[in-house]
This record gives C-alpha cells, structure tokens and sequence, in this order.
C-alpha cells in the first residue's frame, strides 16, 4: 500500500528533474517512446498481434534482415488481422495489406521476430509482408495494393540496406522447408520489383 501511494510522486519528481536536465532534442524522443506504440511505416494502422504470435527482439542489433518475405494470406485482410490477434494461432507477419484500397497494417514490430516464414532462421532475418487475397485469385492483386505494398518493401530495403533484387525479395515458398505455395503463379514478380525499384 505504501509502496503504491508513494511510487507515482517520486516518479513525477525524478521525471520533472530529468525533464529539466534534458537538452530539447532528447526531450522530444523521451516523449515518443512514452506515448502510443508508433508504426515503423509512416501512414500504417497500428493492428497488434496478439504478443503470444512473435518473438521479442531488437534487430537489426540482435539479428541483421537480409530479406523481405512475400506472402499471399488465403483469406481477407480482416480475417488476417484477427488470426495474428488470437494467441492460439501462433502466427504473425509484420504487415497486411488491404487489396481494395492498398490500405497498410502493421502487427508487429519490425524489430522483433514475426512468425511467418515456416523457418526459424528466416523468421529471425526478414520482414513479412501479407496481403489480403488468394493465390488462386488473381483480381484481389490490384494495382493500388502491388504499388502500395512495393513502396514498403523499398522502405524496408533502404532501412536495412537490403538488396532490391530477387535473391532478397522472396516468396514464401521459396523460403527452404516451407510447404507454403503463396504467392503464387498470378503474383508478377517483374512489376514487384520494377515497382520496388523506382520507388
Ligand atoms: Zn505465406
């Protein structure tokens, strides 16, 4: 009981000691990190996944990203969003686009380790990216999703320094051990990157 009444006024004094003592500029920084989580893709929804679907981390320190992930979710960008929420799916990504609208969530932090990949090393250095649709349904990759999606796969290139090229951009199933088809046959690979590219 003590501890609890007494804790938050010595916070408020250490915190107004600190706030004097801080040059500006630090302030500002101080004052992000307290507030709201903020999404590393400037213009994304902050959609969480459940904190039992990822893994805690603080790359690039703990673990340098090599490659973006590509994925095709087979079911909408609503029924992604809840399946990353609910902690007995044990699967994430760190984005999901919308096919209607180009519409970007981020789910997970970028520098902790989603759970997408279907392989533990892959997970550890890359970044997911889901989009809503089906592989066998060709009409929900819309021109506003493939643009949309290819400029945050350049972001996340630049940030990383990641390669913008095909041994780094790759698909699902191209990732060693995965059982997973998506994409697909109907993702154009040749406009992804040329979208990535001059983005
Ligand atoms: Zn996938």
């Amino acid at each position: 009981m003590r501890r609890t009444t007494l804790l938050p006024s010595r916070r408020g004094i250490l915190a107004g000691a600190a706030l004097t003592a801080l040059p500006s500029a630090l302030l500002s920084a101080t004052r992000a990190e307290a507030g709201p989580r903020t999404v590393d893709h400037p213009g994304a929804a902050w959609r969480p996944a459940s904190r039992g679907n990822y893994t805690p981390s603080n790359r690039p320190r703990a673990h340098p990203l090599h490659y973006v992930v590509i994925h095709v979710a087979q079911t909408t960008y609503g029924g992604t969003l809840s399946v990353f929420r609910d902690p007995r799916t044990k699967v994430s990504a760190h984005y999901v686009l919308r096919s209607s609208d180009g519409r970007v969530a981020q789910c997970v932090r970028e520098s902790d380790i989603a759970w997408h990949a279907g392989n533990w090393d892959y997970n550890t250095r890359s970044i997911g990216i889901e989009h809503e649709g089906w592989v066998d349904r060709p009409g929900y990759f819309t021109d506003v999703m493939y643009e949309r999606s290819a400029r945050l796969t350049a972001e996340i290139c630049r940030r990383y320094d990641i390669p913008r090229n095909r041994a780094h951009i790759i698909g699902h199933h191209e990732v060693p051990g995965s059982d997973h088809t998506d994409p697909g046959r109907h993702w154009d690979w040749k406009r992804y990157l040329r979208l990535v590219e001059s983005a």
